[in-house]
């Protein structure tokens, strides 16, 4: 590791007034694991349990996927480690489980398959439950949810699942369910679900792509694809506020995240956690070392005024650079 990223690893995330902002990564390959703990990584905040089901040519078995689990659960503890139950269907296709459609993003996919395929969600969340014993540091966290109904069935099976394993005979705990918010339906609902989930984490590639309704995969509408457009950024900030009205925890995943600039307005809004790929962690570490909280804050007030993506993407970089 070149000596520059090992002293950042060792230095927090907090900004010149004192204010620490925890930073997790997204993972999906093995390979992920060790590079975001080199990276100094608190914790996985997403991690995209559909990657390894991807290279492969059939579903993985409860032991296959325990073993891989439990390799991310220890290579972590005690810090935390979200996985997402899987998410497929939309842009993840699994070659083994064809799904055709004709507009896919609005189609059968993330939660809607795994509810509608019990046993595909049972095999993963046991082996999830299973990879978690002694660690406990597991944390599990739903795609693509829409509706309240969605919320209560999953959860319903998680406890099924652990109340089986104690059965069994495994010594189980009970981990934090979150929800992610990836489309419009769940951003009005956030204080219904805060309500009834451990935490909320905002999948904001998705959410971007479902409220400017531009596929985020078509380079045709690539330039509409605006995660700094106003709406986006309004949605942002009410669902952190709506999520810390039921005093959760609220993080974001989305590549959003990831860029500098848009991680300062993120801790401005409120945000809890940042969670972003390896590769960009230091960049956003020193971005958020350079500023204060104050300084966030004006710029989150000057971006709400804007109406225009580009204008605040450029408003961003400038802030950025006067920062140092
Ligand atoms: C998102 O939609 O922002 C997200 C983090 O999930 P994915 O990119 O895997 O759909
Ligand atoms: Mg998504």
């Amino acid at each position: 590791m070149a000596t520059e990223l090992q002293a950042l690893h060792d230095l927090p995330a907090i900004t010149t007034d004192g204010y620490r902002l925890p930073l997790w990564v997204n993972t999906g390959l093995a390979a992920d694991v060790a590079r975001s703990l080199e990276r100094g990584a608190e914790g996985i905040g997403l991690y995209r349990t559909e990657i390894p089901f991807m290279i492969r040519e059939s579903f993985p078995s409860e032991q296959e996927q325990l073993e891989s689990y439990r390799k991310q659960l220890e290579a972590f503890a005690p810090l935390p480690v979200t996985m997402r139950t899987l998410d497929i269907g939309g842009d993840k296709a699994l070659p083994y489980f064809p799904i055709d459609e004709e507009n896919p993003s609005l189609g059968w996919r993330g939660i809607r398959i795994t509810l509608d395929h019990p046993e595909i969600f049972m095999v993963q969340v046991r082996a999830m439950l299973r990879a978690s014993v002694g660690l406990n540091n597991l944390r599990i966290m739903l795609p693509m949810v829409t509706s309240v109904h969605e919320v209560e069935e999953a959860k319903r099976q998680i406890d099924r699942a652990c109340a089986e394993l104690r059965e069994e005979g495994y010594d189980v705990h009970a981990p934090p369910v979150g929800v992610m918010i990836e489309v419009p339906a769940a951003v009005y609902q956030a204080r219904r679900f805060a309500r009834m989930v451990d935490f909320i984490s905002v999948g904001s590639n998705d959410l971007t792509q479902y409220l400017l309704a531009v596929d985020r995969n078509n380079p045709r509408v690539a330039g509409l694809y605006a995660p700094y457009h106003p709406a986006v950024l309004k949605a942002l900030d009410f669902i952190a506020h709506e999520a810390h009205k039921e005093r959760k925890h609220v993080s974001i995943c989305g590549e959003i995240a990831a860029d500098p600039g848009g991680a300062l307005l993120l801790m401005a809004m409120g945000y809890d956690v940042l969670s972003v790929n390896a590769n960009n962690l230091p960049r956003v570490k020193c971005a958020i070392r350079g500023v204060s909280l104050e300084e966030a804050r004006h710029l989150l007030l000057k971006v709400r005024m804007m109406h225009d993506a580009e204008e605040i993407h450029q408003t961003l970089r400038q802030a950025l650079r006067a920062f140092g």
